[in-house]
């Protein structure tokens, strides 16, 4: 027996909508933060290969800590990305647990527009700003 028209105020119709777009917005992220990665990995791979070329016969090599420090701030990016990666696979797991969207301190609702901005967003911003 197939109902095709459910009426769309039925609860579990709402929360089925609500779900979906939580997925929607948490798989949008996940590719941003994918695309990041292999962005920040082709960077990185980049000044490897550049810093072979430049090391080669200049010792006192003025761009040596300018590329130290690139490395450093793209393998910080990458760990950064990858840590969004994780919250994203727990967003996930808070979806289909049905406590997505649920301030995991006061057990109230985030608001939509923080959930639209901050998908992996785990506190209501009261909550988010007492603990700062
Ligand atoms: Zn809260």
């Amino acid at each position: 027996m197939t109902q095709p028209d459910q009426p769309v105020t039925d609860p579990s119709d709402r929360d089925h909508a609500a779900r979906a777009i939580a997925r929607g917005r948490v798989a949008a992220e996940r590719a941003l933060t994918e695309a990041r990665i292999v962005s920040l990995a082709r960077q990185h791979q980049a000044i490897v290969e550049g810093s072979r070329w430049t090391t080669d016969d200049d010792e006192h090599d003025p761009e040596g800590s300018t590329i130290a420090f690139e490395r450093a701030a793209i393998a910080s990016m990458s760990r950064e990305a990858r840590e969004e990666l994780r919250e994203l696979d727990d967003a996930e797991m808070r979806i289909e647990r049905g406590t997505y969207g649920q301030c995991e301190v006061c057990g109230g609702a985030i608001a939509d527009a923080r959930l639209e901005a901050l998908p992996t967003a785990r506190r209501c911003i009261d909550c988010t700003s007492r603990r700062r």
